[in-house]
């Protein structure tokens, strides 16, 4: 009999709880241990930050759905992890304290035999200075309460520029560091176009800023793709879509401060410089949640789990951007010093970012991280899954299930507006997500046939059914294990 705890229900976790449940008889237990009730389909939170859906659609309640299938849920969150132990208890165990609203809950020793570590990102608002959700006429959409809150700032100027006033939206990272560009890149396509629909567009100046170097960077570097008949850069595209929707664009911005509709930043030339908006949305950076560890004796270990992220199979030696190999990037998400302990998802530590670092001229680095967005979070979920399956079944440790980030591909389907007819949406898959120029050394490290750009209304459809069909799958209705991650 094992027990297997897993800590997050966001797209790994979730994943994770519900493949083990399925393939595991109920002699075992799969514990999932969150601190938010609901499970959210992030990806759609760009339709309820422009009011085009209602939050409620893109989450649900996990308790009811998790007794149903026989999965422990503990509206908890863990605090720190004991791999070996303590002197009181001989099993491994993570130490969780209960959410109870804003007051601190209970706390509780939770034993594993396996542990998945997939707690995603801790939304690091607070290496911006007055970069707070909400404040500032700065908002976000990273989690559902949070594009709600958009929708409410971005309706009122909405409401102004009807009034015949004019106004500046600002839409990219909130730090030198932060990623998840393809977020917000889909954020200010909908948008602007949003404010098409309004007739107010004309009324409006629209900026993309980012710490890329050059639009269509999204933190992998950029990429050569197909795009028609035609091959051409990532940047190309996206200047050409910008250029069209009349979007200006700051880049190589590492914003470091904002105040009330002020955005202060530096750029790679040094120079310190500000953007004044009346509506901003800005991805914060993403850190690891600053987990504790201990030893048997209660001696700090932390250096053993966490690199900020948490340490997997990926080779960390500090090495100069010529001699990164796709060979640095995890391919089993275990963690070598305890190899009962895994971490999918968002919540590892990469080796290195995938685009190229670049210092500013007063020495801030100012390099998109690299990102790690739903898809490859649900594969590397499933796989270390079907490890844990493996290993229990078999009797013996295996890692037979195996998945980079350097042979897997990554489809970023950015709606740009939304509506069955008038919609649109930029569709950009890349194969594989770090470059492999060992493999690709004619192409960049992409395989130009499986990297490709497509605009158009088929883009809008794709993303909207790729909405219901994960909902229904998150939902564990017939046959959910048919939809691929
Ligand atoms: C606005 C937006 C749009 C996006 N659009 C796309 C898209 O179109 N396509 C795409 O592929 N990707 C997209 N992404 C990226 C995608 O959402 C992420 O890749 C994915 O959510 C990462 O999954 P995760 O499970 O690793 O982390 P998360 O989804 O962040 O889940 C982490 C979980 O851990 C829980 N947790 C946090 N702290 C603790 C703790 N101490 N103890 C226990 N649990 C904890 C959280 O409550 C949460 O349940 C988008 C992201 C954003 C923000």
């Amino acid at each position: 009999m094992s027990k297997i705890v897993i800590l997050g229900a966001g797209i790994s976790g979730h994943v994770a709880a519900t493949h083990l449940r399925r393939k595991l008889s109920k002699q075992h237990e799969v514990v999932v241990v969150s601190p938010n009730s609901n499970y959210q389909w992030v990806p759609s939170n760009i339709w309820v930050g422009i009011g085009k859906m209602k939050s409620e659609k893109i989450y649900f309640p996990l308790a009811p759905l998790y007794k149903k299938k026989g999965i422990q849920f503990k509206q908890a969150k863990a605090i720190s992890f004991h791999p070996e132990g303590d002197k009181t208890e001989q099993t491994p165990y993570v130490l969780s304290e209960y959410v109870v609203g804003n007051q601190k809950g209970q706390q509780e020793k939770i034993t594993y035999d396996y542990l998945i570590n997939a707690t995603g990102p801790k939304l690091n608002f607070g290496a911006t200075e007055g970069l707070i959700p909400g404040k500032n006429k700065a908002y976000s959409v990273c989690t559902y309460s949070h594009a709600n809150h958009a929708w409410g700032g971005l309706n009122k100027v909405i409401q102004q520029l009807k009034a015949g006033k004019k106004a500046k939206i600002l839409i990219g990272t909130g730090h030198a560091k932060s990623t998840c560009q393809g977020a917000a890149f889909e954020y200010i396509l909908n948008v602007e176009q949003e404010l098409r629909k309004h007739k107010v567009r004309d009324k409006a100046e629209v900026t993309w800023i980012s710490n890329e170097y050059q639009l269509g960077d999204f933190g992998m570097d950029g990429m050569l793709m197909r795009y028609g008949s035609l091959t051409m850069k990532s940047h190309e595209m996206i200047e050409m879509i910008f250029e069209d929707r009349g979007i200006k664009w700051i880049l190589g911005a590492g914003v470091h401060k904002v105040e009330d509709g002020v955005a202060h930043y530096e750029n790679l030339e040094g120079e310190h410089k500000s953007e004044t908006y009346d509506f901003a949305m800005l991805i914060p950076s993403f850190s690891g949640h600053g987990f504790k560890a201990y030893d048997k004796n209660e001696n700090d270990i932390t250096e053993k789990l966490f690199k900020g992220f948490m340490i997997v199979d990926a080779d960390y030696t500090a090495k100069p951007y010529e001699e990164w190999s796709v060979r640095d990037w995890p391919e089993t998400y275990q963690n070598p010093n305890y190899k009962n302990i895994f971490a999918p998802g968002i919540a590892f530590a990469p080796p290195h970012s995938i685009s190229k670092p670049r210092k500013s001229k007063n020495g801030t680095d100012i390099t998109p991280a690299p990102p790690r967005t739903g898809m490859p979070s649900g594969i590397t979920a499933k796989l270390v899954a079907d490890n844990i399956i493996d290993s229990i079944k078999g009797g013996k440790k295996s890692l037979h299930h195996k998945g980079s980030m350097g042979n897997m591909g990554a489809a970023c389907i950015a709606s740009a507006g939304f509506g069955l007819t008038k919609g649109s949406g930029v569709s950009i898959t890349t194969f594989p997500i770090v470059p492999d120029y060992e493999k690709y050394p004619e192409t960049q490290g992409r395989q130009l046939g499986k990297t490709f750009g497509e605009i158009g209304l088929a883009g809008h459809w794709l993303k909207l059914a790729l909405h219901y069909a994960f909902i229904y799958k998150a939902k564990m209705k017939p046959f959910w294990w048919l939809i691929p991650e």
